[in-house]
Parts: structure tokens; C-alpha cells; sequence
């Protein structure tokens, strides 16, 4: 590394009370490494304690910052606003579960600083339930294939970008779960590297079993928007224009 960069942290947040001050503290033991960072907890709605503790870690430490919302609204728009108040030249993002090792944040910053826009983490060695494992594996694959965008794990929590990424991109929904593909469309480049992820041991995941219908409407709404957005008539148009032929070749075999 040739000078340090400046980097931000972006942690979403929703009930995680009883993992929050083990991941603080092995967050912070890794950004010691970098001269000037800071840390953006965004709070998606959490009703435990997991706004008192970030604002003890704010008391001592002024690298941390709380962005709160008043309700739940999804891990999309909690990055969408750490992009936002995001300055660092670089930008990470981790889950605050503990299931992202933050030890793996300097081999991420390695890959931007070898000229990457996006890196993305690859659980190659997913600590997950199959129920989870398996259809990940198959939404991969889909989207890799409908995209081109060389990647196997694209909805992991740790990734890093450059500034010009964040500012870039439009979050809501469930997009987060696809952001190396809307970064990809948008002529960004992207690669990935192996990261090790953990089972998690506190409190529970926050998708259920109906994150399969969301992941499939996520997927077809980032298609949808990268490919028409500002050309809508293009697709339904085309659905339009091939009903009226199944129709009037319907009518036509009728008469
Ligand atoms: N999260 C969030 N808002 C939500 C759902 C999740 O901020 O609506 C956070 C959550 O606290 C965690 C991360 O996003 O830090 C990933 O969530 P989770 O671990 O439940 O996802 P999984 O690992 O099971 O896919
Ligand atoms: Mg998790």
C-alpha cells in the first residue's frame, strides 16, 4: 500500500444486540491498520439494544458515527444511506452478525488498490443451512448467466468499492442482493476473492424462507430496470405486440 487510503465502513444493523460488541472490537483491531477511516452503523429499526451499544462505542470513539432509522425499511436502503453519508475514497461494507470476518477488509482494499472498482467477498466456504446454500446457488448462476458478470457469490455482506461506485448506484428494494451486477451494468468493473464466513452464533437471520419469491421479483426488478429503464415501451410493448399476434392468430384459426 502506497498511502493509506481514507476508508469507510458501512454496518447495517437490525437486532443485533448480542453480536455488536464482539464485531466492534474485531473491526476496530483491523482498521487500526489504516491511518484514516470512519464507521457508519446505520440502524435499520432495531427494537433491542442495539442503538444504546453503538452509542456507547460512540462516547470513546469519534471514528463511529449512528444513522437510525425510526423503522424497519431492508438492508437496501440502510447501504443506500451509508452510501450517501459515505466520504472515504474507499468504501466497505459487512454484515454486523459476525457471520463477515473483518479480518478480511485489507485483502478487499488490496484489490481496489490494484485498480478493481467493485470486490466483491466470495463465501466459497458458506457457513449457512442448505435451505440457504442451495437456492443462493441457483439465483448465482441465473444471474451470472443473464448478466455476464463473472462472479459466484453476489449477494455476500462484505464488499468493498470505490467512491465513484457508491455515488452511483440507486438502492431499494432488495437490490443489495445485487449490486456487482447493477455496478457491472453501469460499466464498473468487478471481480471477487475468497472470504471467510462464519455461522452465526447470535440471534437469527432475518430472512425467511420468502426470501426465494423476493430474491426472483429482486432479480427480475434489477434486470428490468439496468436493461429498460428508459425504454419501458421496449418490453411491454413487446408482450403487448405478441398477445395481439397469439390473439389474431387466434381468431383467424377460429373463423
Ligand atoms: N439487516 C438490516 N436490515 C434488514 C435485514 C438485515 O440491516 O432488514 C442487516 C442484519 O442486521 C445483518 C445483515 O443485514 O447485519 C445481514 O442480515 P442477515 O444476517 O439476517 O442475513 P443472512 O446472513 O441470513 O443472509
Ligand atoms: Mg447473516
Amino acid at each position: 500500500m502506497s498511502k493509506s487510503p481514507y476508508l469507510s465502513v458501512i454496518v447495517p444493523v437490525l437486532n443485533e444486540e448480542k453480536s455488536l460488541i464482539k464485531f466492534y472490537n474485531e473491526l476496530i483491531l483491523v482498521m487500526k491498520k489504516f491511518k484514516e477511516y470512519e464507521v457508519l452503523f446505520i440502524d435499520d429499526g432495531s427494537d433491542d439494544e442495539s442503538i444504546k451499544i453503538i452509542k456507547e462505542f460512540i462516547i470513546n470513539d469519534s471514528t463511529v458515527t449512528l444513522i437510525q432509522f425510526f423503522k424497519n425499511y431492508g438492508k437496501s436502503y440502510a447501504l443506500s444511506e451509508g452510501f450517501k453519508y459515505s466520504s472515504g475514497d474507499i468504501v466497505i461494507t459487512i454484515d454486523s452478525d459476525l457471520q463477515d470476518d473483518p479480518s478480511e477488509i485489507p485483502n478487499l482494499v488490496e484489490k481496489i488498490e490494484q485498480g478493481w472498482d467493485v470486490v466483491s467477498g466470495w463465501k466459497k466456504n458458506r457457513k449457512d443451512p442448505a435451505s440457504k446454500t442451495i437456492p443462493s446457488k441457483v439465483f448465482n448462476f441465473v444471474t451470472r448467466t443473464l448478466t455476464g458478470i463473472q462472479i459466484h457469490d453476489f449477494n455476500c455482506g462484505l464488499k468493498a468499492y470505490k467512491k465513484k461506485v457508491v455515488k452511483a448506484i440507486d438502492l431499494y428494494g432488495g437490490l443489495h442482493r445485487y449490486i456487482p451486477a447493477l455496478a457491472g451494468k453501469k460499466g464498473f468493473s468487478v471481480t471477487e476473492i475468497e472470504v471467510n464466513h462464519r455461522p452465526r452464533i447470535f440471534g437469527e437471520t432475518k430472512y425467511g424462507n420468502n426470501r426465494l419469491f423476493h430474491g426472483f421479483f429482486d432479480l427480475f426488478t434489477m434486470l428490468f430496470t439496468s436493461k429498460y429503464f428508459d425504454r419501458p415501451l421496449h418490453f411491454f410493448g413487446s408482450i403487448g405486440l405478441l398477445l395481439i399476434f397469439i390473439s389474431f392468430g387466434t381468431e383467424c384459426y377460429a373463423l
